[in-house]
């Protein structure tokens, strides 16, 4: 079963996305802050991380940082109400695989995850 890690401050959106990958078959966990991220990579190192962007604390961009910098290699959805192209773009550059807006739809969300898990790296 491939595993996934949802990233966001907005517990709400974690517990519902959490449960709708659950139902299409994923192992989905979540934490509701950047830092948390790498205590939880301590015990388990998932298939694919969906990022948000702001948080408070870490936010996604040091999460991406911190990633490249002690080269954890995973990918990463960046989903997030902030989304323009200079985000995606920076994104992209820090490792990100795709950028999804919230409010997300399931299925276009979807899609872009099995999408990501497909390809080789
Ligand atoms: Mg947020």
């Amino acid at each position: 079963m491939e595993s996934i890690l949802i990233v966001d401050d907005d517990v709400n959106l974690c517990t519902v996305l959490t449960d709708e990958l659950t139902e299409v078959g994923y192992e989905a966990a979540f934490v509701n802050n950047g830092d948390a991220v790498f205590d939880f990579l301590k015990n388990k190192l998932p298939d694919l991380i969906l990022l948000d962007l702001k948080m408070p604390g870490k936010d996604g961009f040091q999460v991406l940082n911190e990633f490249q910098e002690k080269r954890i290699k995973i990918k990463v959805i960046v989903l997030t109400a902030y989304a323009d192209v200079k985000s995606a773009i920076n994104s992209a550059k820090m490792g990100a695989s795709d950028f999804i807006s919230k409010p997300y739809d399931f299925d276009e969300l979807l899609i872009t995850i099995r999408k990501v898990l497909q390809r080789d790296s």
